[in-house]
């Protein structure tokens, strides 16, 4: 029987400020985010009947666990009579993510007209995605072993420049008319979605520690294990607990997602692990996704 958390049928929901997500994530087997309310996922490790409905899903970076159902999510939502959805991810990526959607139309003998092969389009860092007008999505480079991008959910608001509070309406209004920009955009972090990683990416992208919400990856815990981390391109549990003690300014996130465990630790080890090494104040602020 294999142990109850590597079930990706079976994902974990989380209510995460004013988030819900309902999320699953063990290494080399699955990995997927939905954000139902936002219309948004990231990754699709496998694809629950709950994601059909989603339109946009962001993709970290090609690995099989990130990905499998990328176009069974696709063929469903066909099924179903509904809109294609659209699939974001790292540009360098995206030739081959055609040609696997093209392999598979092959396969199942789908003739040329009738129907378009799935929407993908390829984002380089930095790329804006807008969910819609006061909801953007920013893509951004993250360090693994094959191209990959993290993404950040952003709420992005007007507020008057300093120099305009205080002004009465009827002065802004007529202001608005003569066309003067009083306002300003403030893009405010919601919430990073990180795939795999080594912890580079956090000293690189220090906008990460803003977001509200964090979902970082520690594939790996043991002593013994820091090598095979450094060489798979994902994080060790001593990278973290470095980072969070010698610049313990970087993340303050209100909520940290811990997730991508190795398939061979068991639910307790890693709980264990996570609890005994990290800090009480970072830890209570940390879900782990089991
Ligand atoms: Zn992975
Ligand atoms: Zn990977």
């Amino acid at each position: 029987m294999p142990p109850k958390h590597h079930n990706p049928g079976h994902p974990i929901t989380l209510q995460l400020a004013q988030e819900r997500v309902v999320a699953f994530s063990i290494s080399a087997l699955s990995t997927y985010a939905l954000l139902p309310e936002l219309n948004c996922a990231f990754d699709m490790g496998d694809c629950l009947l709950d994601a059909v409905p989603i339109e946009r899903v962001f993709v970290t970076h090609a690995h099989g666990d990130h990905t499998r159902c990328l176009f069974r999510h696709d063929s469903l939502r066909r099924l179903m009579g509904m809109e294609p959805a659209t699939y974001y991810v790292p540009a360098a990526t995206v030739e081959g993510f055609r040609g696997l959607a093209e392999a598979w139309r092959r396969l199942e003998s789908v003739r040329p007209r009738q129907h378009e092969p799935p929407r993908l389009e390829g984002l380089e860092p930095g790329a804006v995605v807008w969910l819609h007008r006061q909801l953007a999505a920013k893509a951004f480079a993250v360090q693994h072993t094959v191209p990959s991008l993290g993404y950040t959910l952003y709420d992005v608001r007007k507020k008057l420049k300093p120099e305009y509070h205080g002004r009465p309406g009827r002065e802004l209004a007529r202001l608005r008319r003569e066309g003067v920009a009083f306002e300003e955009e403030v893009w405010v972090p919601r919430l990073t979605f990180i795939g795999d990683s080594t912890i580079e990416t956090l000293y690189r992208e220090p906008h990460v520690g803003e977001s509200r919400v964090l979902f970082l990856e520690v594939t790996f815990l043991m002593d013994g294990e820091q090598e095979l981390a450094r060489q798979r391109g994902h994080t060790h549990l001593d990278d973290l607990l470095r980072l969070v003690t010698e610049q313990p300014h970087v993340l303050h996130n209100e909520h940290i997602v811990l997730k991508h465990f190795s398939m061979r630790y068991d639910r307790g080890t890693i709980k264990h692990l996570l609890r005994k090494r990290l800090p009480e104040d970072f830890m209570a602020r940390v879900q782990i996704l089991l």
